[in-house]
Parts: structure tokens; sequence; C-alpha cells
């Protein structure tokens, strides 16, 4: 029989990632005390198997692609020593141990207790001791009630989704997790999908050396970005050898075996010693030692009994404006959990309100307050919502693109640059191809939308965020003067284009 005790605390986070440390920090700092029950490792997706080791297989690429476009910067290799590449993911992620993050809690006078929790009524959650990952044998059925006098806060990140295709799961598929994770280069590579993860990802093993296959069942990348976005993304990726197939997608899935001299040890994120024929709708098939599914994710919440809530059409939990649970005064989703954040800084954005907010509303002599300020965006539908796809051309994009501001009714402006005629981009790098967006609210002549794709454009996103967020008219950014020779200076033709 499991031991059973309780624990109580004023707010109880579910879920040790990026978001319920902060959220958890910002309770505390405001005089409350804070538990986070995290069941694998704290510091989440972001820290182990998302943002971190992905950019860390995309970065040598990146650098020796930026190095070889400079003329007089000496003979760079084509290829990137893969082991190296390998060995810095791994010291990015820490080996997978989260001792540092664990050491952050304590630092911060937040508790951990390490389990799988669900919620078994208003302010209750039980949890079931142990970490996923390496089971810990000792606390394996201990099972602890953990009481909120606050409120309860989940922020259980999200899971990828897997299509239903047949024969897909038997073909064992990675998902964004194993493939940042592992240290194999598939030969033959099949990703379905064309969002972000999926274009990261055939980046990276493309440098890498796999033979990458792309099967994407619209007819561009990244489609939630202009068009001009995709197309150029697509280009270089064409021009790394891989693979795209548009308007195609897989129908199924078998497993053939690899010819003999091709057999690799297998085990969890290694490639498999079975190959995949993938079928595709257009007729064509594709082999490939490793398939990863990148078509998604959706938020991932705990077990919910004990109480009735208020569901949307999607059967997600329906939050109100201050992302508390629809008709409860103590439960909060944030992060991915809510699917009003997809990256990290905006769910770490929300938790710093949330939990600021929590505080606030404790010490509330009615239990109530807002945000802190008229200018917090938490339905993540706003103009802020900056984002950078790590791709070659980088990808950086904030706030509305044309086709959102229209389907708004906004009146606007687009304004387009060729950032290779930029003289700070000509000594950037040899041959700088790139162009910038800029979408200008005609009303109030302040800037609502920016997207900037060519080498190295995502440092030059901050600046468009501030404009936006600021909502700085033109005519006083005309006075932000951009330095010679830099690629800002694409500000300044904007301007000028824009009549100043
Ligand atoms: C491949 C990839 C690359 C990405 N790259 C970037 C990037 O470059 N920049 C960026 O900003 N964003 C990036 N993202 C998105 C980013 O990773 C997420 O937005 C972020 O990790 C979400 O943080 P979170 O705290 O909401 O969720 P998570 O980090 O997923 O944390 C949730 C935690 O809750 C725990 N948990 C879940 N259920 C329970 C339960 N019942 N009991 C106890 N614990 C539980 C989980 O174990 C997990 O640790 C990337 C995502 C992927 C997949």
């Amino acid at each position: 029989m499991p031991a059973a005790n309780q624990r109580s605390f004023d707010v109880v986070v579910v879920g040790g990632g990026a978001v319920g440390e902060n959220l958890a920090d910002r309770a505390v700092q405001g005089g409350l005390s804070a538990v986070v029950i995290e069941g694998e490792l704290v510091g989440g997706a972001c820290s182990y198997w998302a943002c971190m080791p992905s950019k860390a297989l995309l970065r040598p690429g990146a650098a020796s692609a930026a190095a070889r476009a400079v003329p007089g910067a000496g003979e760079v290799p084509g290829a990137i020593d893969v082991e190296a590449t390998f060995d810095s993911r791994t010291a990015f992620t820490s080996n997978w141990d989260d001792s540092s993050q664990v050491e952050w809690l304590e630092n911060a006078e937040i508790e951990l207790i390490r389990g799988s929790a669900r919620i078994t009524g208003p302010r209750e959650v039980e949890v079931r001791r142990g970490i996923k990952q390496t089971g810990l044998e000792d606390d394996d059925d201990e099972v602890v009630t953990v009481k909120a006098r606050v409120a309860v806060a989940l922020c259980t990140g999200s899971l990828p989704t897997i299509p239903p295709i047949e024969g897909l799961v038997e073909s064992r598929p990675w998902t964004s997790a194993e493939a940042t994770a592992t240290s194999d280069v598939p030969d033959d590579l099949l990703i379905i999908g064309g969002g972000v993860i999926a274009c990261e990802m055939a980046t990276a093993f493309a440098d890498l050396g796999s033979r990458v296959h792309l099967v994407v069942r619209g007819g561009g990348l990244l489609s939630n970005l202009d068009d001009f976005v995709g197309e150029a993304v697509a280009d270089s990726l064409r021009d790394m050898g891989v693979d795209i197939r548009f308007n195609t997608e897989v129908s199924t899935c078998e497993q053939v075996e690899a010819p003999q001299q091709d057999l690799i040890v297998d085990d969890a994120a290694s490639v498999s010693s079975i190959r995949t024929k993938a079928a595709l709708t257009d007729g064509s098939t594709i082999v490939a030692d490793q398939v990863l599914v990148a078509t998604g994710r959706e938020p991932h919440l705990p077990e919910i009994d004990g109480i009735d809530l208020q569901r949307d059409e999607r059967g997600a939990v329906k939050l109100d404006d201050d992302m508390r649970a629809a008709g409860t005064d103590w439960l909060y989703v944030v992060g991915d959990a809510s699917s009003k954040a997809h990256t990290t800084h905006q769910g770490k954005y929300q938790a710093r309100i949330i939990g600021d907010l929590i505080a606030r509303r404790a010490s509330a002599a009615d239990g109530e307050g807002s945000p802190d300020s008229e200018h917090a965006d938490l339905r993540g539908d706003s103009f802020g919502a900056p984002q950078v796809v790590f791709t070659r051309p980088e990808v950086a994009h904030v706030g509305l693109t044309s086709d959102e501001a229209s389907k708004r009714g906004l009146s606007v402006q687009s304004h387009d640059q060729d950032l290779g005629a930029i003289a700070g981009a000509a000594l950037h790098a040899k041959g700088y191809s790139g162009r910038a967006r800029f979408i200008v609210d005609t009303t109030s002549q302040t800037l609502i939308g920016a997207t900037f794709v060519g080498p190295d454009t995502a440092e030059m996103l901050h600046s468009a965020t501030i404009a936006i967020v600021g909502q700085v008219p033109l005519s006083k950014l005309w006075h932000a003067v951009p330095a010679y020779p830099t690629i800002s200076e694409v500000w300044l033709r904007f301007l000028e284009g824009a009549g100043l």
C-alpha cells in the first residue's frame, strides 16, 4: 500500500520547466511559499529537449557558413565536426543532469517534490513520487497530497502530436525530444512537417551529414509567416541538399530491413536497424533510416478529477483573461500548457505576470486584482510575441504579418527592403541575401509587425519588438539613428520609404 502524507503551500506549481520555475520564483518574491512538482527534469523541455540542445546542434553549421562567406576569414571546411557538435549539445544540456536547476530552486527558497501530479479536487494535488526518466526506487510508491492555500498553477508544457498514419508508430519515429538528444546521424532522415521544428531539424541534420527528406502537407514552409519567408528557407534547404516534397503527405509506413553494411546498434535514441519505407500521397516512396515527426504540439495537462472545469470546443480548459480556469478563483494554466504561448521567452513572460498577480491577489482583502499593468499581453495575440527560427537564413519575426493585419481589418502599409543592398550587409558576408518587411498601421503611424530573413538577423529583432511594444510613432523612430555600417541601417531605408 502506498504511504500517504500531506503537505501544504501557498502556491503549488505543477511542472518545473522554465515557466513553472519563473512563476514560483515571482510568487515567493511576493511573500508566498511555493512548491514545484516535477516528474522529469527540473528545467523542462527548453533545457534538455528543445531550445538549448537544438540551438547547440545548429550553431556550428551557422558559424562555419558565416565564416565561409567572409573573404579573408581563412579556409573553413564545409563539413562540421559531428562529434564535437554532439559534445557541445550534451554540455549545454548538462548531460541531462538537473542538479544546477535544483540548486537554483533551493536558493530561490522554492521547495521541490519530484513526482507525477494530478489534480484531485479544489486546491488539491496528488503526487506519486519518482522521476520518470530514471525512477526513484525508494520512493516509487509514495503518494503525497499537496494542498494549496492560495493557488495551483499548471505549467505542464506541451507534447508533440503524432499523426494517425498506418505503420508510423511501429517505425518508432523520433519526436524533437529524441532528435535533440541523439548522437546518431541517420543516413536518410525523413521529417514530416514544415513548421519551425521541421525546418530547424532539417538544417541541423543536413549539417551533420544526413540526407534529409522533408514531407510537407502544404505548399510552403513556415506557413504562419509571410510567403517570402518560407520561400527563402526552402531555397536554402534545397541548396543544402534537402529533398522537399510539398503538397504531399505520408500515407503509410512500412518497416524494411536495412542493408547488412548499414546495421547500427539500436537503443532508445539511436537509429534503428530497421528502415522505414514511407508511401506518399503523390504516389512516390521514401526509404529512411529514421523518421522524425514534427507536425505540431498540443497542451499537456495532468489528469484532473474532483472538479468540473469549463472546456472550449477543442476540449481545452477554458481560461479567463488572467489565465485562470474559467469559474475558479485558484487554478491557473500558464506557458505551453495554456496554448497561449509557444516559446520559452513568452511563457516566462506570462509566468512573471501571473506569479506577481497570485501574490497580489493573496494580499488583497477581496482576493482580487488585475495583471500588473494595462500593457500586459496574456492572450498571446497582441503585437509583442517575438520569434526566431534558427534556420539558414535566420528568420526573425515580431508582431503581425500582412495577412493577420488585414484579417483584423487594420489599415496597413507594408514596406519591403532588400537587406543585401545595405552597406553593412555587404561587409557582413559576401553575397549577403535577405529581406525585411515592416508593417505600419497607417492610422496610428506606428510599426505593428516586422520580419527579417537573412544571415544573423536574430539579433536585429529586439529593436523591432521595442518599437512595436512601445508604440513608437514613425516620426520619433526617425530620430533613432542606426550605426554605420550595420545591417540595422535597413531601418533608415524603411523610414525613408515611408516618407520620412
Ligand atoms: C525542438 C524545439 C525547439 C524549441 N526551440 C525554442 C527556442 O529556440 N526558443 C524558444 O523560446 N522556444 C523554443 N521552443 C519552445 C519551448 O521549448 C517551449 O515553449 C517551452 O519549453 C515551454 O516551457 P513550459 O515550462 O511551458 O513547458 P516545459 O518546459 O515542457 O515544462 C513542463 C514540465 O512539466 C512537467 N510535467 C508535465 N506534467 C506533469 C505532471 N503531471 N506532474 C509533474 N510534472 C509534470 C514536465 O516533465 C516538464 O518538465 C522549442 C520547442 C521545441 C520542441
